[in-house]
């Protein structure tokens, strides 16, 4: 699958990258001393989230320095530095504290990306409770699922949310839930109701950060939902180390950078690099209320002057189909660093990237349960298209294999295709799955955490990622990964997207079954079907190569822009759909 490699040479790098030299700086790497670049309480009282991220820059000329811009989808624009964050954060812990909420408590927010959802992150951290987003466009069954799961007492969401997610009826079912803030409303309240503003108008802008332990709960996201039912994972305050060092190194924050992360805070990335990550830098991040549109996206990296930008290998090939001609309309000369995480990036789309924005696209993996990046592509370090890049300093990776008695072996072999596995202990390394310890103690073995993804590791360190062992397809004694299948299938001029399964075949197992989507300008037709069929066999060759393509529109994803494998697998057999909360279009 390798093109030809990305070599990276300093010199032409427009700012000197944090990490110059991978090598050396894993060689030197502790957390321990890593942590000291944070501030930490005043003295004994420990490490908070929303003290690095927004009070430790109040005594310092920083707290006049832009921290977050605002964009609403009919061009608004607010704007917070930030000492503003500091004020109106601490009322919204007031806020709480003035409702008898407090340590361990659970608040949800179900909103758009309002500024309104960053304050509330930020206060609830500070009174010590549990920040869990939940992304806007949910059903009410979701909802009622995820804050019965996760005991929300408090949640913060619109009146037009209220009544269209059919919120007071969920509440009979929903005992624990006592408060409910509407934004929004400034007038009297819904019954059983407080306005969100009101209570902020009245709450002081002073609020101490009571003692926090470094393992108090802090936040609580729900996976994704792409194999199988959502998963709550649990973080606690001292993995704001991980998301300052990520933020560092593999997004590469200089202190007067302008930091784009598209991902809703609904979903991990949203929260660790769309609210703490950069406020833990003191840089200033652009949040853009708008959905998708490609246009919209270039006017914004062009006008805001974004230097660094962190998106998903699904706006990626949207932008793909839309062409690039569009993209070049803009300017973006600002834009230094371009990072993408979520699903594998096929090689396409990393040269795509330099044809558009004159810049590669940087490949980085991780998951909810990791809560922040721990394979990436550096600034420094030369890419090779397709691969998931090196693990972070800090973090030690392995091709493993798991077997059933619970041993697990460590392939030393490059190019050998196993379990991909990480060594805790890392400060953001998920503390369980809520309410489901069986599962949580399933994903260690032999002191290793199991990712449940499958990869190799090459001779030069690079991680590529095969699939998740969920989707990976055995077909005639080959074991075949989606993504391989889907990016050679995406390098056929006509082709936006694929999505590939094993289908059930009585003689090789599986058969390689691919769903595709059309760019612009081409219709389905079966002498496309033939040249693309074709044109797989010449790339991967009829063992891997898939025997049957269908056209669609469009390939089922999550909300957070991931292929749904096995929806697509079970509508071809027709099996029972499973959970499907997370389905994109879908509410
Ligand atoms: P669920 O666990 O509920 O099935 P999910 O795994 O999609 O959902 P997330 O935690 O949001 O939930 O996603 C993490 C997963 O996304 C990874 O385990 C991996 O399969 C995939 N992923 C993330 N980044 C990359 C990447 N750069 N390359 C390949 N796959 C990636
Ligand atoms: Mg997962």
């Amino acid at each position: 699958m390798a093109r030809e490699i990305i070599e990276k040479k300093l010199a032409d790098l427009p700012v000197v990258p944090n990490m110059v030299d991978y090598e050396r700086t894993r060689a030197g790497f502790t957390w321990e001393t890593a942590g000291t670049e944070l501030e930490g309480l005043p003295v004994g009282r420990g490490l908070n989230i929303a003290h690095e991220a927004v009070d430790r820059h109040s005594h310092c000329p920083r707290r006049d320095h832009l921290a977050l811009r605002w964009l609403g989808k009919q061009g608004e624009v607010r704007d917070f530095s930030y000492g503003d964050l500091v004020d109106l954060s601490s009322r919204f812990a007031n806020v709480l504290k003035g409702l008898g909420v407090g340590k361990g408590d659970r608040i949800f927010t179900l909103c758009s990306r309002a500024p309104e959802l960053y304050i509330s992150a930020l206060g609830t951290l500070k009174n010590l409770g549990v920040f869990c987003p939940l992304f806007s466009a949910f059903g009410p069954e979701p909802i009622q699922e995820r804050l019965s799961i996760g005991e929300g007492r408090v949640l913060v969401t619109t009146e037009a949310l209220y009544k269209r997610r059919k919120i007071e009826e969920l509440r009979k079912s929903l005992p624990r839930l006592e408060h409910v803030l509407l934004i929004g409303t400034k007038g009297p309240s819904l019954p059983g109701t407080f306005s969100y503003h009101t209570l902020m108008a009245e709450a002081s802008g002073h609020f101490e950060i009571p003692p926090t332990d470094p393992e108090d709960m802090a936040l609580l996201h729900f996976t994704s939902g792409t194999t199988g039912r959502p998963k709550g994972a649990i973080h606690v305050h001292q993995a704001v180390i991980a998301h300052y060092v990520t933020g560092k190194y593999a997004l590469d924050f200089h202190p007067e950078d302008i930091f784009w992360c598209t991902s809703d805070p609904g979903w991990v990335t949203g929260t660790s690099y769309g609210i703490i990550a950069p406020l833990t830098h003191g840089i200033t991040s652009i949040v853009d209320e708008g959905e998708f549109d490609a246009e919209r996206w270039y006017r914004i990296l062009q006008n805001e002057k974004v230097t660094v930008w962190y998106t998903a290998p699904t706006a990626v090939r949207m932008m793909m189909k839309v062409g690039k001609d569009t993209a070049r309309k803009f300017d973006y000369r600002n834009l230094r660093f371009i990072a993408s995480v979520g699903e594998p990036l096929n090689p396409e789309a990393v040269f795509w990237g330099l044809e558009a924005f004159g810049l590669p696209i940087h490949d980085n993996w991780w998951q909810t349960e990791t809560g922040g990046i721990m394979i990436a592509n550096y600034p420094a370090m030369s890419i090779k298209p397709g691969s998931m890049g090196k693990p972070l300093p800090g973090i030690q990776a392995a091709i493993v294999h798991r077997y059933k008695d619970g041993t697990v072996e460590v392939i030393e072999e490059p190019d050998t295709q196993g379990d991909l596995a990480l060594r805790p202990w890392w400060p953001s390394i998920f503390r369980g799955y809520l309410r489901d310890e069986k599962r949580y103690r399933d994903c260690f073995a032999g002191g290793w955490y199991i990712t449940g993804d499958l990869a190799r590791r090459d001779p030069e360190g690079y991680f590529w990622f095969i699939g998740r062992a969920d989707d990976v397809i055995k077909s005639a004694g080959h074991l075949i990964g989606p993504f391989e299948v889907e990016s050679a299938l995406m390098e056929h001029p006509a082709v936006a997207e694929a999505g590939v399964i094993g289908k059930p075949d009585p003689v090789i197992g599986e058969m390689v079954k691919a769903y595709v989507s059309l760019k612009r300008g081409y219709g389905p037709s079966e002498s496309l079907k033939m040249e693309i069929l074709g044109f797989a066999r010449t790339r991967l060759g009829p063992a891997v190569a898939p025997k049957e393509i269908e056209f669609r529109d469009s390939v089922p994803k999550t909300r957070s822009g991931k292929i749904m494998r096995r929806l697509l697998k079970a509508r071809e057999l027709g099996l029972p759909e499973g959970d499907i909360s997370t389905l994109e279009g879908e509410e």
